[in-house]
């Protein structure tokens, strides 16, 4: 998971959706907004002006994706779901807030519509809604969910790479995100309740990101030694744009982060400094 580049929506579109939640605002009380955020949801598409709206997100949040319209939080799957980082059954009054949007895969967004949590004395407590369940607001607090809008993923995780430590071991790589050794007990607890919840070390994942691992230090060892063949601009610029259009870029971002563990890495990007600042955003835009 990245932190997301933010990009601006549409005026028109942000009326619209300034409109729709001030309809979900309007009612009477809590279980009443829930209802209405669902309904107002559901009819979201309904007229051309909202349809025109929710195209305008549509495009926009794929314009913020990290790599080929990726899932923000698996970098997987394709992303074709906008997401609401605070679920709106239990925040009716986000339900059309911008900044509450991501584009995600269905399998990352199901599972978290229900469950939520928050951060009290550096642990999350989980707060569980079932459908037969009365509907009662979420504790007050931090969200414990990580919101790559407006944290950066990398101040909670860091990915496993593995790699040589500093006597000399080498260490095989789990390619499983772990709390980041260096945050607050708070931040870790976060870290492992947005894991959890997402599914983020599923092997699947796991299988994908070693994978990922692979192609990232291939294409990038034929950049450089392109570039130190004396290749054309144009070609080294096509070599760019291919590896930044793999799926799992947190998997390059981490191997620049971690280059000191990891010495074929580290010699690669010795070579080609230009690569550790690439940015990370979606291509194509
Ligand atoms: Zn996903």
């Amino acid at each position: 998971m990245l932190r997301i580049v933010e990009r601006t929506l549409a005026a028109r579109a942000h009326s619209i959706l300034e409109h729709l939640q001030a309809t979900v605002d309007a009612a009477p009380d809590y279980q009443a907004r829930v209802r209405a955020a669902k309904k107002a949801w559901g009819y979201k598409t309904s007229t051309k002006a909202k349809a025109d709206a929710f195209q305008a997100v549509r495009q926009t949040l794929s314009s913020m994706c990290v790599g080929p319209i990726r899932c923000a939080y698996c970098e997987d799957s394709l992303a074709d779901e906008v997401e609401h980082i605070r679920p709106k059954n239990f925040f009716p009054e986000h339900t059309f807030l911008w900044e509450n949007y991501l584009y995600a895969c269905g399998p990352c967004n199901g599972p978290k519509g229900s469950r939520y949590g928050v951060l009290k004395n550096d642990q999350v407590l989980e707060f569980i809604r079932s459908l037969k369940d009365p509907i009662t607001p979420p504790p007050s607090g931090r969200s414990a969910l990580i919101d790559p809008r407006a944290e950066d993923p990398f101040d909670f995780f860091e990915l496993d790479l593995g790699g040589t430590t500093p006597d000399g071991v080498d260490v095989p790589g789990t390619f499983e995100f772990l709390p980041h050794e260096a945050a607050t007990q708070g931040a870790q607890a976060r870290a492992r309740f947005s894991i959890e919840v997402l599914g983020l070390n599923r092997e699947v994942m796991r299988v994908a990101r070693e994978n990922a691992f692979g192609g990232f230090r291939a294409r990038l060892r034929e950049y450089v030694e392109e570039s130190w063949n004396g290749a054309p601009g144009q070609r080294l610029h096509d070599l760019r744009e291919d590896l930044l259009s793999t799926p799992h870029l947190t998997v390059f971002a981490e191997m620049r982060r971690q280059k000191e563990y990891l010495l074929d890495i580290k010699a690669l990007f010795d070579k080609a400094p230009e690569a550790e600042e690439w940015p990370l955003i979606a291509t194509g835009f």
